[in-house]
């Protein structure tokens, strides 16, 4: 049944030079700019419970998961992260580097480097206000300039679509490795206009990037914890690079994406982790669905970055115009249902249509939580609990691993 339009909106096309796009928003679907947010409870939690970077946190699966790699990803993991070293250590320090050009004191550089964004390859680029609620601790002091520059690049469809495999990692991480490149070259840009700027790596991040992804209008947060943008849904990386130069910031929009989840509810249906949730809940101030990190890392870790999560979500798979049209004519979700778009394989479990399911035991989820330290102590409890005190040489033991550990540091690098 054909459903009522509230609103249209407008977008650049997805290449440099193709057509806007308008895409119709139901009104089934209309609710809020960018997210629900309840700024007073963003603002409690980020004082009271900063967040700090997953490679600090999870230092503990982090380590797990290089002994349950499959040889090709961990040998293609260890060459990703020997071409990304050059670029990681040059955004880490880019921010100090100075200006070589001179500023024109009230020119407004926003659609300068929007133009330069958009022809270095980048499908989604947007201006916002770097919220430093969200900076990781590690990270607070870091970040110099205030303007977020939010750059979405653009990953292989086809590539992409044949998740979860090895072909699809090359082009999840080969897409890293061009942005890393590209926004070294942007920077050069801004710099050459007289301003600084900051690259905040995706393989040393600063801060959870999707919510000022969201702050830009570049799309809203999918229910499968991603950023659905208009031509590509989640099949994009993000990158932010910040700036002293003078810009005008954008606005959230309302895609409807934040309502049609309830609805598709396609990535919830299709994760064979399990792991994603189907109602949404207030976290740290915003609405949204909670992935369940403990059932989407053993999958993630085991069947090469998994990603079924993107691979099914019809606005990566056909974009927002043809999916919002679809459900503005027939009232239904586009592919929903179809093997094309829900069917995946995994390895060594076949082919799941569907409705249909892998099956992973209990023990399948069993994985070390939080630090490397707290994971020592845990196995440490559970020894003393079970087998009474160790021999002193196992307490030696223990303590020399501990020293390691704390010898190791931390670090915000990762191997995105
Ligand atoms: S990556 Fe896989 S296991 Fe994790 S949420 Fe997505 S579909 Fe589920
Ligand atoms: S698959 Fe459906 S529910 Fe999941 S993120 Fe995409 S649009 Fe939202």
């Amino acid at each position: 049944m054909p459903k009522v339009v509230h609103h249209v909106v407008k977008r650049p096309g997805r290449k440099l030079g193709d057509p806007d796009i308008e895409i119709p928003v139901p009104e089934d679907f209309t609710t809020v700019p960018g997210i629900p947010l309840r700024e007073k409870d963003v603002a409690f939690y980020n004082r009271e419970y900063p967040i700090e970077s997953q490679t600090i946190e999870k230092t503990a699966d982090r380590e797990w998961v290089m002994t349950v790699y499959g040889p090709e990803e961990k040998a293609f993991r260890q060459q990703h992260m020997a071409t990304m070293k050059p670029l990681v250590d040059s955004a880490f320090t880019s921010g100090d580097v100075e200006p070589t050009g001179t500023p024109d004191p009230g020119k407004d550089l926003t659609e300068e480097i929007r133009s330069k964004a958009r022809e270095l390859g980048w499908g989604e680029v947007g201006f916002t206000k770097f919220d430093r609620k969200y900076a990781y601790v590690s990270k607070k002091h870091w970040v110099k300039y205030e303007h977020a520059i939010c750059l979405a690049l653009e990953q292989d469809y086809h590539q992409t679509q044949q998740i979860p495999g090895m072909e699809s990692e090359y082009a999840h991480f080969g897409t890293y490795e061009y942005q890393g490149a590209m926004a070294l070259e942007l920077c050069d840009t801004i710099r050459a206009s007289g301003y600084h700027a900051q690259i905040h790596s995706a393989n040393d991040n600063s801060s959870p990037y999707i919510p000022m992804f969201v702050a830009a209008g570049l799309g809203q947060l999918g229910a499968n914890g991603q950023l659905l943008s208009p031509h590509f849904g989640s099949r994009s990386r993000l990158a932010i690079i910040t700036t002293d130069a003078p810009v005008t910031y954008d606005e959230p929009v309302d895609y409807g994406i934040h309502s049609f989840c309830q609805t598709c509810q396609v990535c919830v249906n299709r994760c064979p982790g399990r792991a994603l949730t189907k109602e949404k809940v207030w976290w740290r101030g915003a609405e949204k669905n909670k992935l369940v990190y403990e059932r989407c890392r053993p999958v993630m870790a085991k069947y090469e970055g998994c990603g079924v999560c993107m691979k099914v979500c019809p606005i990566q798979r056909y974009g927002a115009k043809p999916v919002m049209e679809h459900y503005v004519e027939t009232g239904e979700v586009l592919g929903k249902g179809t093997d094309n778009l829900e069917g995946y394989t995994i390895q060594d479990k076949g082919y799941f249509g569907p409705g249909q399911l892998p099956h992973f035991d209990r023990e399948f989820f069993d994985i070390p939580h939080g630090t490397k330290e707290e994971a020592l102590f845990e196995a440490f409890k559970d020894r003393l609990t079970k087998e009474g005190v160790p021999p002193a040489e196992e307490l030696v033991d223990l303590a020399f691993k501990l020293k390691n550990i704390l010898d190791g540091g931390d670090t915000t690098r990762g191997d995105e």
